[in-house]
Protein backbone atom coordinates (compact mmCIF):
# COMPACT_ATOMS: atom_id res chain seq x y z
CA UNK A 1 0.00 0.00 0.00
CA UNK A 2 1.16 3.68 -0.67
CA UNK A 3 1.08 5.83 1.73
CA UNK A 4 -2.30 7.49 0.67
CA UNK A 5 -4.23 4.02 0.95
CA UNK A 6 -2.35 3.51 4.55
CA UNK A 7 -3.57 7.18 5.61
CA UNK A 8 -7.37 6.14 4.77
CA UNK A 9 -7.13 2.76 5.93
CA UNK A 10 -5.03 3.29 8.85
CA UNK A 11 -6.03 6.49 10.64
CA UNK A 12 -9.03 7.64 11.94
CA UNK A 13 -10.76 10.15 9.51
CA UNK A 14 -11.85 13.37 10.86
CA UNK A 15 -13.96 13.82 7.47
CA UNK A 16 -14.98 12.37 3.80
CA UNK A 17 -13.33 14.27 2.33
CA UNK A 18 -9.43 15.20 3.85
CA UNK A 19 -7.16 17.18 1.70
CA UNK A 20 -5.28 13.97 1.70
CA UNK A 21 -1.87 16.04 0.43
CA UNK A 22 1.61 14.13 1.07
CA UNK A 23 4.02 16.46 2.29
CA UNK A 24 7.56 15.01 2.51
CA UNK A 25 9.43 17.64 4.27
CA UNK A 26 8.67 21.68 5.19
CA UNK A 27 11.22 24.71 5.65
CA UNK A 28 10.22 28.39 6.08
CA UNK A 29 6.93 29.32 4.17
CA UNK A 30 7.13 26.13 2.07
CA UNK A 31 6.05 22.33 1.65
CA UNK A 32 7.74 19.98 -0.31
CA UNK A 33 5.09 16.77 -1.32
CA UNK A 34 6.92 13.87 -3.65
CA UNK A 35 8.85 14.74 -6.56
CA UNK A 36 9.60 18.16 -4.91
CA UNK A 37 6.30 19.88 -5.73
CA UNK A 38 6.21 23.17 -3.80
CA UNK A 39 3.67 24.56 -2.00
CA UNK A 40 3.15 27.84 -0.40
CA UNK A 41 1.79 27.68 2.77
CA UNK A 42 -0.55 30.31 3.23
CA UNK A 43 -2.50 28.76 6.61
CA UNK A 44 0.87 27.86 8.87
CA UNK A 45 -1.25 24.76 10.07
CA UNK A 46 -3.70 26.55 11.14
CA UNK A 47 -1.74 28.95 12.72
CA UNK A 48 0.80 27.09 14.10
CA UNK A 49 4.23 27.74 12.48
CA UNK A 50 4.94 30.94 13.22
CA UNK A 51 8.32 31.41 12.80
CA UNK A 52 7.78 29.34 9.61
CA UNK A 53 8.51 25.19 9.53
CA UNK A 54 11.69 23.87 10.64
CA UNK A 55 12.94 26.90 12.09
CA UNK A 56 17.15 26.61 12.59
CA UNK A 57 16.53 28.03 16.07
CA UNK A 58 13.62 25.60 17.09
CA UNK A 59 15.33 22.86 15.66
CA UNK A 60 18.56 23.20 17.34
CA UNK A 61 16.44 23.77 21.00
CA UNK A 62 14.46 20.49 20.14
CA UNK A 63 17.34 18.62 19.26
CA UNK A 64 19.61 19.89 22.67
CA UNK A 65 16.66 18.88 24.59
CA UNK A 66 15.76 15.35 23.20
CA UNK A 67 19.34 14.74 23.83
CA UNK A 68 19.60 15.94 27.15
CA UNK A 69 16.01 14.81 28.62
CA UNK A 70 12.58 14.55 27.32
CA UNK A 71 9.98 13.10 29.82
CA UNK A 72 10.81 13.06 33.46
CA UNK A 73 7.77 13.66 36.01
CA UNK A 74 4.33 14.35 35.22
CA UNK A 75 3.78 18.49 34.79
CA UNK A 76 4.05 20.96 38.50
CA UNK A 77 6.93 18.55 40.28
CA UNK A 78 10.00 18.28 38.76
CA UNK A 79 12.01 21.74 38.59
CA UNK A 80 12.40 21.41 34.94
CA UNK A 81 14.39 23.91 32.88
CA UNK A 82 12.89 24.25 29.88
CA UNK A 83 9.61 24.99 31.75
CA UNK A 84 10.85 27.81 34.17
CA UNK A 85 12.75 29.46 31.22
CA UNK A 86 9.62 29.33 28.77
CA UNK A 87 7.54 30.63 31.85
CA UNK A 88 9.81 33.58 32.77
CA UNK A 89 10.16 34.62 29.12
CA UNK A 90 6.33 34.80 28.78
CA UNK A 91 5.95 36.57 31.65
CA UNK A 92 8.85 39.28 31.14
CA UNK A 93 6.66 39.85 27.84
CA UNK A 94 3.18 39.75 29.45
CA UNK A 95 1.11 42.41 31.39
CA UNK A 96 1.97 42.73 35.21
CA UNK A 97 -0.56 40.48 36.01
CA UNK A 98 -0.31 37.74 34.27
CA UNK A 99 2.25 36.69 36.07
CA UNK A 100 1.65 32.60 36.30
CA UNK A 101 2.11 30.22 33.88
CA UNK A 102 0.17 26.89 34.10
CA UNK A 103 1.87 24.77 30.93
CA UNK A 104 -0.53 22.39 29.10
CA UNK A 105 -0.54 19.96 25.98
CA UNK A 106 -3.03 21.76 23.53
CA UNK A 107 -5.18 24.18 22.80
CA UNK A 108 -8.33 22.33 24.18
CA UNK A 109 -6.57 21.37 27.08
CA UNK A 110 -5.44 24.99 28.24
CA UNK A 111 -9.19 26.14 27.58
CA UNK A 112 -10.37 23.15 29.98
CA UNK A 113 -7.95 24.32 32.30
CA UNK A 114 -8.77 28.11 32.34
CA UNK A 115 -12.41 27.27 32.87
CA UNK A 116 -11.94 24.90 35.93
CA UNK A 117 -9.65 27.58 37.15
CA UNK A 118 -12.23 30.15 36.93
CA UNK A 119 -14.88 28.00 38.91
CA UNK A 120 -12.72 27.16 40.97
CA UNK A 121 -11.36 30.81 41.52
CA UNK A 122 -14.86 32.49 41.85
CA UNK A 123 -16.83 29.26 43.30
CA UNK A 124 -19.37 29.87 40.67
CA UNK A 125 -20.51 27.89 37.99
CA UNK A 126 -21.81 29.47 34.86
CA UNK A 127 -19.89 30.39 32.12
CA UNK A 128 -20.43 33.22 29.80
CA UNK A 129 -19.35 32.70 25.77
CA UNK A 130 -19.86 33.75 22.57
CA UNK A 131 -21.93 32.73 19.14
CA UNK A 132 -19.68 31.36 16.36
CA UNK A 133 -17.05 30.39 19.12
CA UNK A 134 -14.00 27.70 18.71
CA UNK A 135 -12.48 26.45 21.79
CA UNK A 136 -11.61 23.30 21.13
CA UNK A 137 -13.03 20.01 20.88
CA UNK A 138 -12.88 18.07 24.43
CA UNK A 139 -16.13 17.94 25.81
CA UNK A 140 -15.60 21.04 28.36
CA UNK A 141 -14.42 23.41 25.84
CA UNK A 142 -17.05 22.08 22.88
CA UNK A 143 -20.13 23.65 25.44
CA UNK A 144 -18.84 26.76 25.00
CA UNK A 145 -18.22 26.22 21.52
CA UNK A 146 -21.28 28.69 19.58
CA UNK A 147 -22.25 26.31 17.10
CA UNK A 148 -25.04 24.14 17.75
CA UNK A 149 -24.61 21.71 14.82
CA UNK A 150 -21.27 20.71 15.61
CA UNK A 151 -22.48 19.92 19.32
CA UNK A 152 -25.97 18.13 18.68
CA UNK A 153 -24.64 14.75 18.63
CA UNK A 154 -22.28 14.84 21.79
CA UNK A 155 -25.00 16.24 24.48
CA UNK A 156 -25.38 16.11 27.18
CA UNK A 157 -22.15 18.77 27.91
CA UNK A 158 -21.71 21.04 30.14
CA UNK A 159 -24.73 22.82 31.90
CA UNK A 160 -24.75 26.48 32.84
CA UNK A 161 -23.43 27.93 29.44
CA UNK A 162 -25.21 31.22 28.52
CA UNK A 163 -24.09 32.55 24.79
CA UNK A 164 -24.27 35.92 23.58
CA UNK A 165 -23.48 37.51 20.35
CA UNK A 166 -19.80 38.92 19.56
CA UNK A 167 -19.86 42.05 19.44
CA UNK A 168 -23.44 43.34 20.90
CA UNK A 169 -22.80 45.10 23.81
CA UNK A 170 -26.56 45.42 24.66
CA UNK A 171 -26.14 41.63 25.28
CA UNK A 172 -23.89 41.81 28.21
CA UNK A 173 -26.06 43.12 30.66
CA UNK A 174 -26.94 39.14 30.60
CA UNK A 175 -23.41 38.69 32.47
CA UNK A 176 -23.99 38.35 36.12
CA UNK A 177 -23.23 37.85 39.90
CA UNK A 178 -23.60 34.15 39.15
CA UNK A 179 -21.31 34.32 36.10
CA UNK A 180 -17.63 32.60 37.17
CA UNK A 181 -15.99 33.51 33.73
CA UNK A 182 -16.88 35.04 30.18
CA UNK A 183 -14.36 33.52 27.68
CA UNK A 184 -13.93 34.92 24.07
CA UNK A 185 -11.42 35.24 21.08
CA UNK A 186 -9.79 38.53 21.33
CA UNK A 187 -10.24 37.95 17.38
CA UNK A 188 -12.65 34.98 16.51
CA UNK A 189 -10.93 32.65 14.43
CA UNK A 190 -13.07 29.67 12.92
CA UNK A 191 -16.14 32.48 12.87
CA UNK A 192 -13.73 33.97 10.05
CA UNK A 193 -11.07 36.63 11.41
CA UNK A 194 -13.96 38.60 13.19
CA UNK A 195 -12.40 41.81 14.95
CA UNK A 196 -14.10 42.82 17.93
CA UNK A 197 -15.82 46.30 17.30
CA UNK A 198 -14.05 49.29 18.47
CA UNK A 199 -14.92 49.30 22.83
CA UNK A 200 -16.76 45.69 22.64
CA UNK A 201 -13.63 44.49 24.83
CA UNK A 202 -13.32 47.23 27.09
CA UNK A 203 -17.14 47.62 27.92
CA UNK A 204 -16.59 43.60 28.37
CA UNK A 205 -14.57 43.82 30.62
CA UNK A 206 -16.05 46.76 32.92
CA UNK A 207 -19.11 44.39 32.73
CA UNK A 208 -16.87 41.84 33.58
CA UNK A 209 -15.19 43.71 36.45
CA UNK A 210 -18.87 44.69 37.90
CA UNK A 211 -19.83 41.60 37.93
CA UNK A 212 -17.07 39.77 39.82
CA UNK A 213 -16.75 37.57 36.71
CA UNK A 214 -12.75 36.74 35.17
CA UNK A 215 -12.17 37.38 31.77
CA UNK A 216 -10.55 34.80 29.67
CA UNK A 217 -9.17 35.80 26.47
CA UNK A 218 -8.52 33.06 24.15
CA UNK A 219 -5.41 33.38 21.90
CA UNK A 220 -4.88 30.32 20.72
CA UNK A 221 -5.06 31.12 16.93
CA UNK A 222 -4.77 35.58 17.35
CA UNK A 223 -1.49 35.40 19.71
CA UNK A 224 2.25 35.11 19.37
CA UNK A 225 2.64 37.56 16.92
CA UNK A 226 -0.31 36.81 14.61
CA UNK A 227 -2.51 39.59 14.93
CA UNK A 228 -0.06 42.14 14.23
CA UNK A 229 1.09 42.89 17.75
CA UNK A 230 2.72 40.15 19.91
CA UNK A 231 -0.72 39.81 22.16
CA UNK A 232 -4.01 40.54 20.50
CA UNK A 233 -5.32 42.14 23.64
CA UNK A 234 -2.65 45.21 23.20
CA UNK A 235 -4.40 46.34 20.36
CA UNK A 236 -8.06 46.33 22.25
CA UNK A 237 -6.93 48.32 25.51
CA UNK A 238 -7.69 45.49 27.72
CA UNK A 239 -5.77 42.74 29.40
CA UNK A 240 -7.49 39.23 30.72
CA UNK A 241 -7.69 37.75 34.10
CA UNK A 242 -6.76 34.57 32.11
CA UNK A 243 -4.85 33.99 28.86
CA UNK A 244 -5.07 31.34 26.84
CA UNK A 245 -2.01 29.92 24.33
CA UNK A 246 -0.70 26.99 22.26
CA UNK A 247 -0.82 26.49 18.59
CA UNK A 248 1.69 29.45 17.52
CA UNK A 249 3.38 29.18 20.77
CA UNK A 250 5.40 25.93 20.06
CA UNK A 251 6.95 26.28 16.96
CA UNK A 252 5.67 23.25 15.68
CA UNK A 253 5.40 21.84 18.65
CA UNK A 254 2.40 20.55 20.81
CA UNK A 255 2.26 22.59 24.02
CA UNK A 256 -0.57 25.11 25.54
CA UNK A 257 -0.49 27.31 28.75
CA UNK A 258 -3.21 29.37 30.72
CA UNK A 259 -1.76 32.57 32.34
CA UNK A 260 -3.16 34.03 35.32
CA UNK A 261 -2.28 36.10 38.69
CA UNK A 262 0.07 34.26 41.29
CA UNK A 263 -3.68 34.78 43.39
CA UNK A 264 -6.26 33.01 41.15
CA UNK A 265 -3.24 30.18 39.55
CA UNK A 266 -2.94 29.39 42.91
CA UNK A 267 -6.32 27.72 44.21
CA UNK A 268 -5.27 24.68 41.78
CA UNK A 269 -3.24 23.65 44.48
CA UNK A 270 -5.96 23.19 47.30
CA UNK A 271 -9.26 21.90 47.68
CA UNK A 272 -8.82 19.55 45.89
CA UNK A 273 -5.25 19.22 45.67
CA UNK A 274 -3.64 18.81 42.13
CA UNK A 275 -6.62 20.91 40.71
CA UNK A 276 -5.77 20.33 37.38
CA UNK A 277 -3.17 17.23 36.40
CA UNK A 278 -1.60 16.44 33.13
CA UNK A 279 1.43 13.97 32.41
CA UNK A 280 2.83 15.60 29.22
CA UNK A 281 2.07 19.40 29.64
CA UNK A 282 5.04 21.40 29.38
CA UNK A 283 6.82 18.40 28.16
CA UNK A 284 10.38 19.32 28.31
CA UNK A 285 11.24 19.04 24.44
CA UNK A 286 7.70 20.92 23.77
CA UNK A 287 9.01 23.81 25.96
CA UNK A 288 12.46 24.34 24.67
CA UNK A 289 10.96 24.77 21.36
CA UNK A 290 8.37 26.67 22.59
CA UNK A 291 11.05 29.33 24.28
CA UNK A 292 13.14 29.40 21.07
CA UNK A 293 10.04 29.85 19.01
CA UNK A 294 9.37 32.81 21.21
CA UNK A 295 12.59 34.19 21.37
CA UNK A 296 12.77 34.19 17.54
CA UNK A 297 9.25 36.14 17.29
CA UNK A 298 10.10 38.65 20.28
CA UNK A 299 13.28 39.14 18.90
CA UNK A 300 12.57 39.44 15.59
CA UNK A 301 9.40 41.59 16.31
CA UNK A 302 7.39 39.17 13.77
CA UNK A 303 4.20 41.05 14.84
CA UNK A 304 5.42 44.70 12.79
CA UNK A 305 6.04 41.99 9.83
CA UNK A 306 2.64 40.72 9.90
CA UNK A 307 1.07 44.26 9.95
CA UNK A 308 2.94 45.30 6.96
CA UNK A 309 1.92 42.17 4.79
CA UNK A 310 -1.88 42.63 5.67
CA UNK A 311 -1.47 45.88 4.17
CA UNK A 312 -0.06 44.41 0.83
CA UNK A 313 -2.20 41.79 0.76
CA UNK A 314 -5.47 43.87 1.48
CA UNK A 315 -3.93 46.64 -0.98
CA UNK A 316 -3.62 43.89 -3.79
CA UNK A 317 -6.14 41.65 -3.25
CA UNK A 318 -8.92 43.68 -5.10
CA UNK A 319 -11.27 41.92 -7.32
CA UNK A 320 -15.36 42.01 -8.08
CA UNK A 321 -15.51 38.47 -6.44
CA UNK A 322 -13.88 39.26 -3.14
CA UNK A 323 -16.70 40.77 -1.16
CA UNK A 324 -14.70 41.78 1.64
CA UNK A 325 -11.02 41.21 3.82
CA UNK A 326 -11.77 40.77 7.20
CA UNK A 327 -9.48 40.25 9.87
CA UNK A 328 -5.69 41.31 11.13
CA UNK A 329 -2.89 41.40 10.77
CA UNK A 330 -1.78 37.40 9.25
CA UNK A 331 -5.09 36.06 10.52
CA UNK A 332 -7.56 37.28 7.72
CA UNK A 333 -10.52 35.74 5.78
CA UNK A 334 -11.25 36.88 1.79
CA UNK A 335 -15.43 36.70 1.63
CA UNK A 336 -16.98 35.60 -1.72
CA UNK A 337 -20.48 34.56 -2.30
CA UNK A 338 -20.41 30.85 -1.05
CA UNK A 339 -18.89 27.84 0.07
CA UNK A 340 -19.22 26.52 -3.26
CA UNK A 341 -17.09 29.63 -5.34
CA UNK A 342 -14.70 29.57 -2.43
CA UNK A 343 -13.87 25.89 -2.68
CA UNK A 344 -13.43 25.74 -6.46
CA UNK A 345 -10.50 28.49 -5.72
CA UNK A 346 -9.22 26.64 -2.88
CA UNK A 347 -8.75 23.52 -5.05
CA UNK A 348 -7.19 25.65 -8.05
CA UNK A 349 -4.79 26.88 -5.32
CA UNK A 350 -3.67 23.60 -4.31
CA UNK A 351 -2.90 22.58 -7.85
CA UNK A 352 -0.93 25.71 -8.14
CA UNK A 353 0.73 24.91 -4.99
CA UNK A 354 -0.84 27.22 -2.68
CA UNK A 355 -2.29 26.12 0.35
CA UNK A 356 -5.44 27.34 1.51
CA UNK A 357 -8.46 26.49 3.67
CA UNK A 358 -11.58 27.34 4.87
CA UNK A 359 -13.50 28.74 8.51
CA UNK A 360 -15.19 26.29 10.10
CA UNK A 361 -18.02 28.38 10.80
CA UNK A 362 -17.39 30.77 7.62
CA UNK A 363 -17.08 27.82 4.82
CA UNK A 364 -17.24 30.52 2.09
CA UNK A 365 -14.18 32.84 3.75
CA UNK A 366 -10.92 32.03 2.42
CA UNK A 367 -7.95 31.44 4.80
CA UNK A 368 -4.93 33.67 4.96
CA UNK A 369 -2.25 33.08 7.87
CA UNK A 370 0.52 31.88 6.58
CA UNK A 371 3.85 32.26 8.53
CA UNK A 372 4.59 35.29 10.11
CA UNK A 373 8.10 35.70 8.04
CA UNK A 374 6.18 35.84 4.79
CA UNK A 375 8.75 38.71 2.97
CA UNK A 376 7.05 41.25 0.24
CA UNK A 377 7.64 39.36 -2.83
CA UNK A 378 6.20 36.25 -1.88
CA UNK A 379 2.91 37.84 -0.31
CA UNK A 380 2.72 39.26 -3.82
CA UNK A 381 3.76 35.62 -5.36
CA UNK A 382 0.70 34.64 -3.19
CA UNK A 383 -1.56 37.24 -4.23
CA UNK A 384 -0.83 37.08 -7.95
CA UNK A 385 -1.75 33.74 -7.80
CA UNK A 386 -5.11 34.36 -6.42
CA UNK A 387 -5.95 36.70 -8.65
CA UNK A 388 -4.76 34.63 -11.58
CA UNK A 389 -7.23 32.17 -10.49
CA UNK A 390 -9.77 34.31 -9.48
CA UNK A 391 -9.98 35.34 -13.14
CA UNK A 392 -9.62 32.39 -15.10
CA UNK A 393 -12.55 31.46 -12.77
CA UNK A 394 -14.33 34.37 -13.01
CA UNK A 395 -13.66 34.30 -17.16
CA UNK A 396 -14.38 30.80 -17.11
CA UNK A 397 -18.19 30.87 -15.60
CA UNK A 398 -18.74 33.96 -17.94
CA UNK A 399 -17.92 32.20 -20.68
CA UNK A 400 -20.63 29.10 -19.30
CA UNK A 401 -22.83 31.45 -19.03
CA UNK A 402 -22.46 33.11 -22.08
CA UNK A 403 -22.69 29.71 -23.83
CA UNK A 404 -25.47 28.79 -21.76
N1 LIG B 1 -9.13 28.10 20.62
C1 LIG B 1 -9.00 28.61 19.39
C2 LIG B 1 -9.28 30.06 19.17
C3 LIG B 1 -8.63 27.79 18.33
O1 LIG B 1 -8.52 28.29 17.10
C4 LIG B 1 -8.36 26.42 18.59
C5 LIG B 1 -7.97 25.47 17.48
N2 LIG B 1 -8.43 25.74 16.24
C6 LIG B 1 -8.51 25.94 19.89
C7 LIG B 1 -8.88 26.81 20.90
C8 LIG B 1 -8.26 24.49 20.24
O2 LIG B 1 -6.92 24.17 20.11
P1 LIG B 1 -6.45 22.63 19.95
O3 LIG B 1 -6.87 22.19 18.59
O4 LIG B 1 -4.96 22.72 20.12
O5 LIG B 1 -7.09 21.86 21.03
Amino acid sequence: MNHRQLFYNFLGQTSEAPLAIEIERAEGLYMYGPGGKEYLDLISGISVSNVGHCHPEVVEAVKKQAETYMHLMVYGEFVQSPQVQLAQFLIQNLPENLENVFLVNSGSEAIEGAMKLAKRYTGRSEIVAFKNAYHGSTQGSLSIMGNEAMKNAFRPLLPDVRFLEYNNTEQLSQISPGTACVVAETIQGEAGAIVPDPGFLKQLRKVCDDNGALLILDEIQAGCGRSGSLWAFEQFGVVPDILTLAKGMGGGLPIGAFISSREIMHTLTHDPVLGHITTFGGNAVCAAAALANLKVIVREKLWENAARQEKLFRQMLVHPKIKNIRGKGLLLALEFADFNENKVIIDKLIEKGIISDWFLFAPHCLRIAPPLIISENETEKACAIILETLNETYMSTALTKENG
